[in-house]
């Protein structure tokens, strides 16, 4: 089933797009949790993690050199940032489209909130 994600790769919801080329697009999320807040998403529509397979390998390798470019075009590189990749309902999955979240501009706190 198709998501949001898809109708912005396709050019039909506007994004504010920071990267792109063949396998990969990266955008800034509508709602950011921190000062930079990248969604680095494949081109092919994947829903989850449990749905990767072998020949995802080139396109989410990808996902990690646009995290590396975009960390350092957002100059977070150098103090850091987090990578998420949430699955599911217990990961808080929301948009059924594998997607890597880039964050950083500040200290990020612990990992996971602890309730
Ligand atoms: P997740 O909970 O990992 O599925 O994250 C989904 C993310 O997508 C959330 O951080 C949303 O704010 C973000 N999001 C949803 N719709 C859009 C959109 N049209 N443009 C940019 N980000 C979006």
């Amino acid at each position: 089933m198709s998501t949001v994600f898809s109708k912005i790769i396709a050019g039909e919801l506007p994004a504010d797009i920071v990267y792109e080329d063949d396998y990969v697009l990266a955008f800034r999320d509508i709602a950011p949790q921190a000062p930079v807040h990248v969604l680095i998403i494949p081109k092919r529509e994947i829903p989850t993690t449990n749905d990767v397979r072998l020949e995802d390998v080139e396109a989410l390798g990808r996902l990690f050199l646009a995290a590396a470019k975009i960390a350092r075009d957002e100059g977070v590189a150098a103090d850091g940032y987090r990578l998420i990749v949430n699955c599911n309902e217990h990961g808080g999955q929301e948009v059924f489209h594998l997607h890597m979240h880039l964050l950083g501009g500040r200290k990020l706190g612990p990992m996971l909130a602890r309730k």
